[in-house]
C-alpha cells in the first residue's frame, strides 16, 4: 500500500524568499501560489494547502504579527501533519523563539525558514530550504523548528549570524536538531526537548521591553529614561559572564532602583558562545543583590521574547524570576 503524504499547512509572511525587485529595493511580492508554483519537486511529496498571513520584510514583524501567526499555527495545527512558515531572515529568531514561548508542548512539528536569495534568482537557496523545512514538518516531532542551510535548529536556540552568506543560522550553545546529508535527514533523537505536558496556547504579549548592550562609561541615568518612556521589563547584555561597570558610573545602584519598582532586568552576555554566570565576578554578584535576573545561555532572541511573553502573562516579579528559571523547551540549561 502507497504511504498517505503528509499533509502539511505552508503559511506565508513575506521576506526575501517571496520577494521581488522594486525601485526600492527587494519586497515581498510573492503569494503563495506563486510560492508554490516554484516547487513542483516539493509539492509532488506532500499534501499542501498554501495561506498567506503577511506580506512583510520580516524587520516589520513585530509583536502584533507574532499574535497573528500563532493564532494562525493555533487554529490549523489539528488538521495538519506539520506547518512550514516562510518569514524573513532578519527577525526570524525572534519569530521562532516567541512561538515556542506562546504554543508550548505544540504536538506537531512547525519549521519557519527563509532565504538568502529570492525565490525566483536563478541562485536561489529557497527551493533547498523549502525542501528541508518540508522534510522536517512531516518528522511528526513536536515543536518549533527552523530549518536553514541543511540544518535544523531549535527554534528558541536559532540566531542569523549572517548578512549574506547561505549558512546564515546557528544553534547557539545547544545541538542541532537535524542535519541533512545523502543519508536524508538525521534526527539528533536526544536533542529534542521533552514536552512538559499539554499544548498550550498563551497569546499575551507585553511589547514595552527594551534591550540594551552595555558599553564601557554606559552613563546609568538611561535607566531612568527607559523608566520614563514606561518600559515593563529590560534585556542588558553584559560583558563576558555577566559583568557590569560600578565605578566612575554607579550601574549596580541605578539597577536596584529599577527592580524596587518592579521592572525586571535581565542579565545576558554579549559573548554568543557559552553561558553566563554573574556568580563568579564581584562585578556580577553585586548585581545579583540586588535582583537582576540571570540569562545564563539564553540567546538574547531568546532572552528577549521571553520576557516579552512572560510579561503578557503576569506583571509580578517573584512569578517573572521563575518563569526565567523554567526550561519551557529547551531555551535554557538551568
Ligand atoms: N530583509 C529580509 C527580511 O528579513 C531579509 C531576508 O528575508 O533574508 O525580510
Amino acid at each position: 500500500m502507497m504511504n498517505q503524504k503528509k499533509k502539511i499547512l505552508l503559511l506565508t509572511t513575506g521576506g526575501t524568499i517571496a520577494s521581488l525587485s522594486s525601485s526600492e529595493g527587494l519586497v515581498p511580492g510573492l503569494n503563495g501560489s506563486g510560492l508554490a508554483s516554484h516547487l513542483s519537486g516539493i509539492t509532488d511529496n506532500y499534501d499542501i494547502s498554501v495561506k498567506d498571513i503577511l506580506h512583510l520584510d520580516s524587520s516589520n514583524i513585530q509583536p502584533e504579527e507574532w499574535v497573528i501567526i500563532a493564532g494562525h499555527i493555533h487554529e490549523n495545527y489539528k488538521q495538519f501533519d506539520g506547518i512550514v512558515i516562510t518569514h524573513g531572515t532578519d527577525t526570524m529568531a525572534y519569530t521562532a523563539s516567541v512561538l515556542t514561548f506562546i504554543l508550548q508542548n505544540i504536538p506537531i512539528p512547525v519549521v519557519i525558514t527563509g532565504s538568502q536569495l529570492p525565490l525566483a534568482h536563478p541562485l536561489t537557496d529557497a527551493v533547498d530550504n523549502l525542501r528541508y523545512a518540508f522534510a522536517m514538518a512531516s518528522s511528526g516531532i513536536g515543536g518549533i523548528y527552523l530549518a536553514f542551510n541543511r540544518k535544523i535548529i531549535l527554534g528558541c536556540r536559532a540566531v542569523k549570524i549572517r548578512t549574506t552568506g547561505f549558512d546564515a543560522f546557528e544553534s547557539v550553545n545547544y545541538p542541532y536538531i537535524a542535519t541533512i546529508d545523502s543519508t536524508g535527514l538525521n534526527i539528533n533523537h536526544p536533542a529534542i526537548p521533552e514536552k512538559t505536558g499539554e499544548p498550550m496556547y498563551l497569546n499575551k504579549l507585553c511589547s514595552d521591553v527594551f534591550l540594551i548592550k552595555l558599553t564601557p562609561g554606559l552613563n546609568p541615568k538611561i535607566f531612568d529614561m527607559l523608566v520614563g518612556l514606561n518600559y515593563k521589563g529590560i534585556v542588558i547584555e553584559a560583558f563576558g559572564a555577566g559583568g557590569l561597570h560600578f565605578i566612575h558610573r554607579d550601574l549596580i545602584s541605578k539597577l536596584e532602583k529599577v527592580i524596587e519598582r518592579g521592572i525586571p532586568i535581565v542579565i545576558s552576555s554579549q559573548c554568543l558562545y557559552e553561558r553566563s554566570d554573574l556568580s563568579i565576578y564581584q562585578t556580577g554578584q553585586l548585581a545579583l543583590k540586588q535582583g537582576v535576573i540571570q540569562a545564563y545561555d539564553m540567546t538574547t532572541e531568546a532572552a528577549v521574547t521571553k520576557l516579552i511573553w512572560a510579561l503578557g502573562q503576569t506583571s509580578n516579579l517573584s512569578h517573572i524570576r521563575e518563569i526565567f528559571a523554567t526550561s519551557y523547551a529547551g531555551e535554557i540549561t538551568i
